[in-house]
C-alpha cells in the first residue's frame, strides 16, 4: 500500500469578473504543478459574493477555462454548495469561543486606526466587539444591526510555508486583529469558506498570486482552530502592466473573452504565460503539450510585466 499522499489541486475562480490575462497564467501554471506529477484538479466556483455573481459570469469562467485547454476531474462545484457545512464549522467556532459578534461599520474600523495605512491596505481592527455582548442575537438586540463574526486572533507569530519563498512570519494579530469569518448576511467569509472548501476538496497544493500571501497566516489560524490540514502553498508573483499595476478584471482588452472573440490563438497565451514562468516551450502550443515542460525551480521570484508588444502578440487572430 501508498503511504503517499495523492496530489489534489484546484482551480478557484471567482465569477465576478471576466478572467484576464493574470489569471490565465495562475490557472495555467497551478494546473501544470499539478498534471506534471499526474495530480488531480478540481474546479470550484467560488461564487459566495452573492451580489457580484451571476450564472452567465459562473459559465464565462468555465468557458474561459476550456478556451485555454484546462480541463478538471469531476464536475464544477459552486463554492454556496457547502454553506451548511461552513455554518456548522462556524457554529462550532462559536460554541468554542473563538469567534465573537461585530457590529463595526467599516467607517468606523477605519476610524479607530491610530494610524492611516497607505494603499489599500485593510486597516487592523482594534477589538471593539470582542468580549461585548453574549451572543449574535444579544448583539443585534443591542445594537440594532446585524452582526458579523470575528476570530479572534492569538498573539504571536503564525509561519506560513511557503514553496518559492520558505517561511514567512506574520504577526496576523498587529497586523490584521481579529477578522471576520462571517460576514452580516450570515454568509462564510472568504478566509473561511476557502479553508473549509480546500479542506473538503482534498487539496493537497495551493499556487495562486502572492497578493493572497497574507491571507494564508490567516487561513492557518482557521486550519489550527478547525484541526483542518493544510495544503502546500506556492504563491506566485503577479503580473503586471506596462505602468507597474497590477491587471485589473475592468481592463477588458486584457480579459480572455475578448481575445477568443477577436479570434485570437489560446495556444500563444499558453506559450506566454509558460516562458513567463521559465518553461522552454515553443511560441504556440496547447497547455496539454506544455505539462512537461513545467518546472517549479525555474518560477520566478519577481512579478512579470506585460508589455504592450507582448500584448499585441497575444491578441492576433491565428
Ligand atoms: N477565488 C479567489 C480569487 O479568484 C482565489 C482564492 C484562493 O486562491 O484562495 O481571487
Amino acid at each position: 500500500m501508498s503511504t503517499e499522499e495523492p496530489l489534489v489541486g484546484r482551480l478557484a475562480p471567482s465569477p465576478t469578473g471576466l478572467i484576464h490575462l493574470g489569471h490565465a497564467r495562475t490557472f495555467l501554471l497551478a494546473w501544470w504543478s499539478v498534471r506534471s506529477r499526474g495530480g488531480r484538479v478540481v474546479l470550484r466556483i467560488e461564487d459566495l459574493d452573492g451580489d457580484r455573481c451571476s450564472p452567465e459570469m459562473v459559465d464565462a469562467a468555465k468557458r474561459d477555462l476550456e478556451w485555454l485547454g484546462l480541463d478538471w476531474d469531476g464536475a464544477a462545484r459552486l463554492q454556496s454548495t457547502g454553506i451548511e457545512r461552513m455554518a456548522a464549522e462556524l457554529a462550532e467556532l462559536e460554541a468554542r469561543g473563538l469567534v465573537y459578534p461585530c457590529v463595526c461599520t467599516r467607517g468606523e474600523v477605519r476610524q479607530a486606526q491610530s494610524a492611516p495605512q497607505a494603499g489599500d491596505a485593510e486597516p487592523r481592527y482594534p477589538g471593539t466587539c470582542r468580549g461585548r455582548f453574549a451572543s449574535r442575537e444579544h448583539a443585534a438586540q443591542r445594537s440594532g444591526r446585524t452582526p458579523s463574526l470575528r476570530f479572534i486572533v492569538p498573539e504571536g507569530p503564525v509561519t506560513v510555508r511557503d514553496e518559492l519563498r520558505g517561511e514567512v512570519v506574520f504577526d496576523v494579530a498587529a497586523s490584521v486583529g481579529d477578522f471576520v469569518v462571517a460576514r452580516r448576511d450570515g454568509a462564510p467569509a472568504y478566509q473561511l469558506a476557502v479553508v473549509s472548501d480546500d479542506a473538503y476538496d482534498g487539496v493537497t497544493e495551493v499556487l495562486r498570486g502572492d497578493d493572497l500571501l497574507p491571507s494564508a497566516a490567516r487561513q492557518r489560524l482557521l486550519q489550527r482552530a478547525l484541526a483542518l490540514p493544510s495544503p502546500a502553498y506556492v504563491h506566485l508573483p503577479l503580473v503586471l502592466d506596462e505602468t507597474g499595476r497590477r491587471l485589473a478584471k475592468r481592463e477588458r482588452d486584457l480579459g480572455l473573452y475578448d481575445l477568443a472573440s477577436a479570434g485570437a490563438d489560446p495556444r500563444a497565451v499558453v506559450a506566454w504565460a509558460a516562458q513567463s514562468a521559465g518553461m522552454r516551450v515553443p511560441d504556440r502550443l496547447t497547455a496539454r503539450e506544455a505539462t512537461a515542460a513545467f518546472a517549479r525551480d525555474r518560477l520566478p521570484r519577481e512579478p512579470v510585466r506585460l508589455d504592450r508588444v507582448t500584448l499585441e502578440h497575444l491578441r492576433q487572430a491565428r
